[in-house]
């Protein structure tokens, strides 16, 4: 329930960090924007059922789109079928099926703003926003892969195959974190590139196989990880999500709040992780060996250095992170009204732009994980609250989530986060907007 909550409070504002679609980032999909204008398509050729829109012919001729995208899926299904598991045959199988029709309707491809808010994915780094995004069923436009319309035109053909290959996996209704991580996993396995590591490659295909038992088997868990780590080196955000959905479901495993920073090695994060590794040392005594080496990996001469850089304002994040982690959300509320992450006047001028290139969206993304579970909390409390007519309690709560939201999303219009209120149908209303109300149902 609780994630639940929090999912329909991003629906159209996220703090995703996210650089890739993902299950979360679908939620950013925004129903309304199609209402008004109805784009125009046209069927890639006469013997398929998928639908090109118009808006996509800008940035290839027809036959070249018929190229990549019946290119990717060939590619891909091929590659799938190759890895001879049930699981990859049935992707495979899936992913073929996308030719004839998705519960009875073609799918489409669009390449404009229509139909998504891509602004709202990442309203502060155009960098970190989705390649692309596929709908997920309950939208009114499913099946369809929105591509972005910003980052179009940089992307060279494998690019593009590669990422129409992983969003035709979405479509099936696997996702990141919700699912065996296979759009991810498949795509380094079957459009292997030059700057691609062999090991990711072969991790990759180990992966998509799907064979575990599911995301919590421990033997996938360690694949997924070292996958991260190997494949998506820069992307910090996403393996992050990943440690912390695992997290969540783990909270008492101390285990997972190590695997944070195995999964964040890198001399442009230490400013948050050296901190962070200093409270895990100190409460965790005495620590076991795989702890001990993973505290020695982060602390190394080099990331110890451009950690002394960060300054004293980078320790509030890593006391914020720490205690939400314990469940102490007041004492990690007030740590983080105290980080300063894009503070850099202490940053001396030579690493200054690294700096400000890759250590502060890695820092913010921390940032927005901690604000975005204490919402996430408070929430929860209110919306139990509003279950159980305590309309005392509610009064009690209600502020508390106030003031999140004013501390931490000060882009959000506070109009729209009214009270939690039950409508005449039995739905909890969670929000707000011009347009419309979001509804949750009451029963968990
Ligand atoms: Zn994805």
């Amino acid at each position: 329930m609780k994630l639940f909550v929090w999912m329909a409070l991003v629906v159209a504002w996220s703090v995703v960090r996210a650089e890739d679609p993902g299950s979360q980032l679908l939620k950013n999909l925004n129903p309304q924007a199609l209402k008004g204008k109805k784009p125009s398509y046209i069927r890639l050729s006469s013997d398929t059922k998928y639908l090109l829109g118009r808006s996509c012919l800008k940035y290839h001729s027809l036959p070249q789109w018929r190229e990549i995208i019946e290119g990717a899926l060939t590619t891909g299904t091929t590659c799938l079928k190759q890895r001879g598991s049930k699981q990859s045959l049935e992707i495979a199988a899936g992913v073929e099926g996308t030719a004839q029709l998705i519960q009875g309707k073609a799918l489409k491809f669009l390449c404009e703003e229509e139909g998504y808010s891509w602004k709202a994915a990442n309203p502060r780094d155009e960098n970190l926003q989705a390649d692309a995004v596929a709908t997920d069923p309950d939208n009114p436009h499913f099946p369809t892969i929105h591509m972005n319309p910003r980052k179009l035109p940089r992307l060279s053909v494998e690019e593009l195959q590669r990422i129409l290959f992983h969003e035709s996996i979405h479509l099936l209704g696997y996702g990141h974190f919700t699912h065996i991580e296979y759009s991810y996993s498949c795509e380094h396995c079957c459009f292997h590139s030059k700057e691609d590591s062999e090991e990711a490659q072969r991790l990759g295909c180990n992966i998509c196989k799907g064979k575990y038992t599911g995301i919590k088997d421990p033997r996938y868990i360690d694949d997924i990880m070292q996958f991260f780590r190997k494949a998506l080196p820069a992307h910090s955000d996403i393996r992050l999500a990943e440690a912390q959905s695992f997290m969540k479901g783990h909270r008492q495993e101390r285990w997972a709040k190590f695997n944070v920073l195995l999964l964040s090695p890198l001399p442009d994060q230490a400013p948050f992780t050296i901190p962070y590794a200093e409270l895990l040392e100190k409460k965790y005594v005495p620590l076991s060996e795989a702890e001990s080496r993973v505290i020695k990996n982060i602390k190394t001469p080099e990331n110890k250095v451009f950690a002394f850089l960060g300054g004293e304002n980078i320790q509030h994040l890593a006391n914020a992170f720490f205690f939400f982690y314990e469940s102490d959300y007041k004492l990690s509320e007030k740590e983080l009204m105290q980080a300063q992450v894009t503070d850099v006047k202490q940053v001396p001028a030579t690493i200054r732009a690294r700096y400000v290139n890759h250590t502060v969206p890695f820092l913010e993304t921390i940032k927005e994980e901690v604000a975005g579970g204490l919402l996430a909390y408070y929430s929860d409390l209110e919306f139990q609250a509003v279950v159980q007519n305590d309309a005392q309690a509610q009064k009690s709560i209600y502020p508390h989530r106030q003031r999140i939201i004013r501390a931490f999303f000060p882009e959000w219009n506070p109009n729209y986060f009214p009270p939690f209120k039950r409508a005449e149908d039995g739905t909890i209303i969670v929000m707000v907007d011009d347009k419309e109300a979001i509804r949750v149902p009451a029963s968990p």
